[in-house]
């Protein structure tokens, strides 16, 4: 992205290093991290245990924590969601200047642990939602809860190019509403053909001279009125069957190669960021024989946080395609964190009121 922006892109492996923790059991010497798990053997308890470590997850865990629940979180094998792939974050109440979206991230993990969060970093293998205590298997061991908080989240799809990963917080986008303003005054480009492409591409000409999108067809998936929008707008320039072949530059995006579909000529780009706009693909697999998905594969709630199955209970972008922001998503585990504790009051599972304020 730009000079004043995004000098930092974040480490790519083990982003939260001085947290990892450790499965240890009950003979074992408790040498464990502040929120090492101590289960009997292959088998681990907990009221709640919590799907996924974005801002959904860990804000979940945060409440689920203060109300006395000692909540599991199967934070996956690269925890902290979708922020660890960004850079500057400006956009998170609470913080003046921009904070690194890492570090956001770790704040959030070291709150949640604080008040007694157990977070284990691994990817959950499938779940028998079929009965309680609800049963979730990950990495060899069996995780019962009495209720469960599924945030895991949503994944942009990216074209699969390594200049694009190298290039990513450094020019390189999925998200318009997080990263436009980094774009003030350049030329950028927007890929893709539907709904998404045509709304970021809109909404990027608020900062930038000059749009450029970029479609492999001539024809659009994006509603017609959309796309007469930009067709008529003075800003975006629409470029029909064109490929991008490599995100160009160092240390930053300069440029894109582009080919042309039809005829496989190439040219080159002078952009100074490109937002990847194709699509995002929700985190549903592990759920899909339990839950409803929607026509576009994402989770379906219910009065809120709710899920077709009693105390199981969803927040965050594998449900929300619509503001898929970290700020709605950490409102979305808060909500689900006190559907949950409430719930478990109700079925007499937890004492009544706990004496901790939210
Ligand atoms: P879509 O699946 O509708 O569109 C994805 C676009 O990306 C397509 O044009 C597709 O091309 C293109 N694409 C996919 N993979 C690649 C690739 N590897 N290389 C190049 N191009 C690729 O996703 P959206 O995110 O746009 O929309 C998702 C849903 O959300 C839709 O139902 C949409 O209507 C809705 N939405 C509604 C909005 C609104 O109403 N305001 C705003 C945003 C989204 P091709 O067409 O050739 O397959």
């Amino acid at each position: 992205m730009t000079d004043q922006t995004n000098s930092k892109m974040p480490p790519a492996a083990n982003p939260f290093g001085g947290f990892s923790i450790s499965i240890v059991d009950d003979s074992a010497t408790a040498t464990g991290g502040p929120s090492a798990i101590r289960g009997a053997g292959d088998r681990v308890d907990a009221k709640v245990v919590i799907i996924g470590s974005g801002p959904a997850g860990l804000t979940a865990a945060i409440y689920a924590a203060r109300a006395n629940l000692a909540p599991v979180v199967l934070a996956g094998s690269a925890p902290g969601g979708q922020l660890m792939l960004t850079s500057d974050v400006e956009n998170y109440p609470g913080f003046v200047e921009a904070i690194q979206g890492p570090d956001l991230m770790a704040a959030m993990r070291a709150q949640a642990e604080r008040f007694g969060s157990r977070l284990v970093d691994v990817d959950i293998d499938r779940v028998d939602f079929s009965e309680r205590p609800f049963r979730i298997w990950a990495r060899g061991t069996e995780y019962r809860a009495q209720a469960v908080i599924i945030a895991t989240g949503a994944s942009a799809i990216w074209l699969g190019l390594d200049s694009e990963t190298r290039l990513r917080g450094r020019g390189v986008s999925a998200c318009a509403t997080c990263d436009g303003f980094f774009f003030k005054d350049r030329e950028i480009a927007v890929v893709g053909g539907g709904d998404t492409a045509f709304e970021e591409a809109n909404y990027l000409t608020r900062f930038a001279t000059k749009v450029h999108l970029l479609h492999r067809r001539d024809t659009f998936r994006a509603s017609k009125i959309m796309v007469d929008r930009a067709q008529a707008h003075p800003k975006i320039e629409i470029h029909p069957n064109t490929a991008v072949e490599e995100v160009l530059g160092d240390s930053k995006v300069d440029g894109l190669l582009l080919t042309d579909t039809l005829t496989g000529d190439e040219r080159r780009m002078a952009v100074d960021g490109v937002f990847i706009a194709i699509g995002h693909r929700p985190n549903t697999e592990a759920f899909r024989d339990w839950l409803d998905v929607d026509s576009k594969g994402y989770l379906v709630v219910h009065d809120e946080t709710g899920s077709k199955i009693d105390g199981v209970f969803i927040a965050g972008d594998v449900h929300d395609h619509r503001y898929r922001q970290a700020v709605t998503a950490a409102a979305d585990g808060c909500k689900a964190a006190i559907d949950a504790e409430r719930w478990l009051e109700a079925e007499g599972i937890t004492e009544a009121a706990t004496t901790i304020a939210w």
